[in-house]
């Protein structure tokens, strides 16, 4: 029977695509093991590439594939990764294309020896950078940003590995959390505002570094605290060091707040909370917004899992898995005939009818950004008989574009930018009610004063302006109408 490849990810995923994961180790001689296993546990923040640097007595060497972790990587190759130090990185991609040559880390050598770069986030001034580095005779070996940091690490007249770095990150904007290795040298490093999560923890004699907490529990590291923003780390040999320039120093932050509404692991920790039990917060906190009178509250696995437990506890009404997502989805799959997206939705989620059918029930997701698989699933829930559906979402109603490294769909194919209000958009996705939870009520959840996160995909209130010449995303901030850039 003829077939066609789907590429589930990028056709059926009504998702924000999640972008990368940081792994770095010094001190060990399972180096490459470690960071395999460091970035195992981090798939769920980038599966289209991945990478790992290894150190050997000073020589760095480097393996890096397309697809996940484990596709990557075997035995064979991380026993010939040998040495005490790594850096290993997952990557979705948000700048440059999904190609071998900007899968990272990136490993580069110059004439102040060799370094790699793996970095989570994104630069906002990268065309204006990447413009003057090529009219001054710069040749870039791949198209993402984070190429531009060695770049302008080469260019700075000091040898001095400190100084280098320092005259690099002076000179670039936005999100940026990297682990760095040079031939002697773990570096992390947090941009001013701390976009993005960046940790630091001990196993044994050695240090490592990692995006999320997950990574230290599956190697067995002690956390002992974030990098902070504006912070840089030197760990060799003879210990750790700490920098906090004050070219780098802010009075405020911004903490990206979708990490604790989706992206990050539910058991990890994350700017000093369990994302676990904020997402619970955000759905008492639904609960108290939007009450329903139901026999069940149903959460859409596995994201959405956490806000509806607290709105269970919040509302007393019994959680029920009504949902069932089959976990072994791939990136790809071959249908039969035509792509189908209903297929492609049964293909990752199906329901549990003898438990839903006749019964009212809430369901509790984490976001909705186009509305196609909400809307799919509301009526496949009507065929199982279900005999009414309010829909309860743990965040505001994005609105905006993201430049600081997550990959939402365009603004006019956001939901909320096509629908002019939330009954709208009800009677789009043919539930009995829709509530989002508020701005206010989000920001109430969480440890930290509100200018301390970053809000702009529901605020359009942007921390760091993009560049003027950022052609792609000014073009389309301005397409809805509503970009404050
Ligand atoms: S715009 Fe949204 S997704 Fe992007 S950093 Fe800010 S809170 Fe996170």
């Amino acid at each position: 029977m003829p077939g066609n490849i789907y590429n589930y990810r990028r056709q059926t995923m009504d998702e924000p695509k999640e972008y990368c994961g940081l792994f770095g180790i010094i001190g060990n001689k399972q180096a490459s093991w470690l960071t395999y296993l460091g970035l195992y546990a981090q798939q769920h923040r980038g599966q289209e590439a991945c990478g790992i640097v290894v150190n050997n007595k000073g020589i760095l060497a480097i393996h890096k594939g397309m697809g996940l972790v484990n596709d990557v990587f075997d035995e064979q190759v991380l026993s010939a990764l040998k040495g005490d130090m790594a850096v290993g990185h997952v990557r979705y991609s948000t700048t440059g294309s999904s190609i071998l040559k900007n899968a990272q880390p990136l490993l580069i050598e110059y004439a102040k020896g060799s370094i790699c770069i793996a970095h989570n986030g994104n630069l906002v001034n990268s065309l204006e950078l990447r413009s003057y580095l090529e009219k001054t005779g710069a040749i870039f070996q791949t198209t993402t940003d984070s190429e531009l940091i060695i770049h302008l690490m080469a260019r700075a007249k000091s040898q001095n590995l400190p100084e280098s770095l320092l005259y690099a990150l002076k000179r670039i904007r936005g999100a940026y959390s990297l682990v760095m290795m040079d031939n002697n040298c773990l570096i992390g490093v947090r941009d001013p505002l701390g976009f993005r999560p960046l940790c630091l923890g001990k196993l044994g004699e050695g240090w490592c570094l990692a995006s999320e907490t997950s990574a230290f529990d599956l190697i067995g590291a002690k956390l002992i605290r974030e990098i902070d923003p504006g912070e840089i780390i030197f760990i060799n040999k003879e210990g750790l060091k700490s920098l906090r320039p004050k070219e780098l120093q802010s009075n405020r932050y911004a903490h990206c707040l979708f990490e604790h509404v989706y992206f990050a692991r539910p058991d990890s920790i994350v700017f000093g909370e369990t994302v676990h039990l904020v997402r619970q917060k955000l759905g008492e906190q639904l609960a108290k917004e939007h009450p329903a009178r139901a026999d069940f509250v149903v959460p859409v696995p596995d994201s959405g899992f956490s806000a509806a437990l607290g709105y269970s506890k919040s509302s007393r009404i019994p959680l029920e898995m009504g949902i069932i997502r089959n976990h072994y989805v791939g990136r790809t799959f071959i249908q039969p005939a035509q792509n189908s997206r209903e297929l492609s939705v049964k293909v990752k989620f199906n329901l549990l009818k003898d438990v839903l059918r006749g019964k009212r029930i809430i369901i509790v997701d984490d976001s909705i950004v186009r509305g196609n698989t909400s809307r799919i699933r509301v009526r496949n829930l009507r065929k199982a008989g279900v005999k009414a559906v309010h829909l309860r979402i743990s965040c505001p109603p994005h609105r905006f574009p993201c430049f600081y490294g997550i990959d939402f769909h365009k603004p006019n194919e956001l939901i909320a930018n096509r629908y002019e209000s939330i009954e709208k958009i009800r009677q789009y996705l043919g539930v009995d009610s829709l509530g989002y939870l508020s701005l206010e009520g989000m920001l109430g959840c969480l440890k930290h004063p509100i200018n301390h996160y970053c809000t702009a995909c529901w605020t359009g209130r942007y921390q760091i302006k993009p560049e003027k010449k950022h052609g792609k995303f000014s073009l389309e901030a301005r397409c809805c109408g509503q970009g404050k850039i």
